[in-house]
């Protein structure tokens, strides 16, 4: 079965057409500035010419069919006709309450992820667009919803409820959701199989560290607590993104700063994390390359970031009371030796010893710790495309 992976912003989309018989990546690519003009379609097929096109591409539905023209091409592509696509799975990223697990989108998915919209209003309307382009362009062929909110709703009402009104939980539905949850299984599952432990008596801290970060504390393989919040704002320090701040700023900033909600918002989400610390680059290696320089504000950037690290690990090694990994992944966790280095050493009060000669590895499965470390530590590199496309092809075959 083929199963073609959508993840859509609003003016880009990354997409992958997969065997899902063999799990083979068959292609994959992006298309950024939707609706803007020079247009960038990318796209590989395994094993061929990579492509790379500048034009004019109006909407979303435009940039799809000329993905699908790609993907039946007679010198790239990999298909013969596009009835060999047997559905369409798609990355959504807020399913608030609504969606413990992945599903079959149809009207009332749509409506009800539609509802979600103030509470992801970036992320839901690119999704659904994404969503009615497919319907458009492969009329029949059916669309799976994979959310990034559904592996976190096992949490536990003492993890998602924010000390505020009750009355805020209940009419505005004001809580914790947590996203990368495709992510966090994806990458607790597979630490579990390479350990060799049962998933369901599993207990893990998964580090996902991009461009977002979020961590989650995994309890007998099921999501107990994780960082991101009601939205994917709060937690860690990210690349432009703020994390853990003190509600009590924006009366502050408002008065003296002369910042409206929108400025702060705005500022909260694009312009703090790495780049507002350091002033250079939300990027982790420009980041680490001016601090090898010598410059300050990169190397208290990175401290910020180390430090609030070992703090969340701390606080769910202790939730968890038992942990059997600690689990890197994501762009920086899978990629910045140095960093996870400096925090095995300062994660010693747990007994966590590490590997050098381990950790010295990028984008791989490895355990980076010492045999005789009291907890596991390792990297395994993200998926959420090959998830996505199981979730697919378990409910389309179900159908
Ligand atoms: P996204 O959240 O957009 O999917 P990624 O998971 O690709 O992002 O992560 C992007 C982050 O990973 C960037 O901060 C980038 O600098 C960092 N990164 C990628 N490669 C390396 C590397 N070799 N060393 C350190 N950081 C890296």
């Amino acid at each position: 079965m083929k199963v073609f992976v959508l993840n859509c912003g609003s003016s880009s989309f990354k997409y992958q057409l997969l065997n899902m018989d063999t799990e083979e990546l068959l292609a994959i690519g992006l298309v950024e500035r939707i609706g803007l003009n020079d247009s960038v379609l990318a796209y590989e097929a395994t094993g061929k010419e990579k492509v790379k096109e500048v034009s004019d591409i109006a909407d979303h539905a435009q940039a799809i069919k000329m993905v699908l023209d790609k993907l039946v091409d007679a010198e790239v592509g990999v298909i013969s006709k596009l009835e060999e696509i047997s559905a369409i799975g798609h990355r959504a990223v807020h399913g608030a309450d609504k969606f413990t697990k992945s599903v079959l989108v149809d009207d009332e998915v749509i409506a009800a992820m539609e509802e979600c919209v103030p509470l992801a209003p970036l992320h839901n309307p690119a999704n659904i667009t994404g969503m009615k382009a497919m319907m458009d362009v492969l009329p029949g062929v059916p669309n799976v919803a994979v959310f990034d909110t559904a592996f976190h709703q096992t949490m536990p009402a003492s993890s998602f409820i924010y000390a505020l009104p009750y009355e805020l939980y209940e009419e505005h539905k004001v809580r914790r959701y947590g996203f990368h949850g495709t992510s966090h299984y994806y990458v607790s599952n597979r630490a579990a199989e390479i350990l060799g432990i049962e998933k369901d008596n599993f207990n893990c801290i998964t580090c996902h560290m991009g461009n977002g970060s979020s961590f989650a504390a995994i309890k007998d393989g099921k999501c107990y607590d994780t960082t991101m919040g009601m939205t994917p704002l709060e937690g860690l320090v990210m690349g432009t993104r703020a994390g853990d701040v003190d509600g009590g700023l924006f009366k502050f900033l408002e008065n003296n700063a002369n910042m409206s909600i929108d400025d702060i918002d705005t500022m909260l989400n694009k312009k703090s994390g790495l780049l507002g610390i350091s002033g250079i680059s939300s990027d982790m290696r420009d980041i680490e390359s001016a601090a090898a320089e010598g410059n300050e504000r990169a190397q208290l950037a990175i401290d910020a970031l180390m430090h609030r690290i070992v703090k969340y690990i701390g606080a769910f090694a202790a939730l968890l009371g038992r942990v059997d990994a600690i689990i890197f992944t994501a762009g920086i966790g899978e990629n910045a030796i140095e960093l996870r280095e400096e925090v095995m050493k300062r994660l010693t009060v747990f007994g966590i010893k590490g590997d050098s000669d381990k950790n010295n590895c990028r984008g791989k499965e490895q355990i980076i710790s010492a045999d005789d470390s009291a907890m596991t530590v390792m990297v395994v590199p993200t998926n959420e495309e090959i998830t996505i496309g199981r979730d697919t092809k378990e409910i389309v075959a179900a159908l």
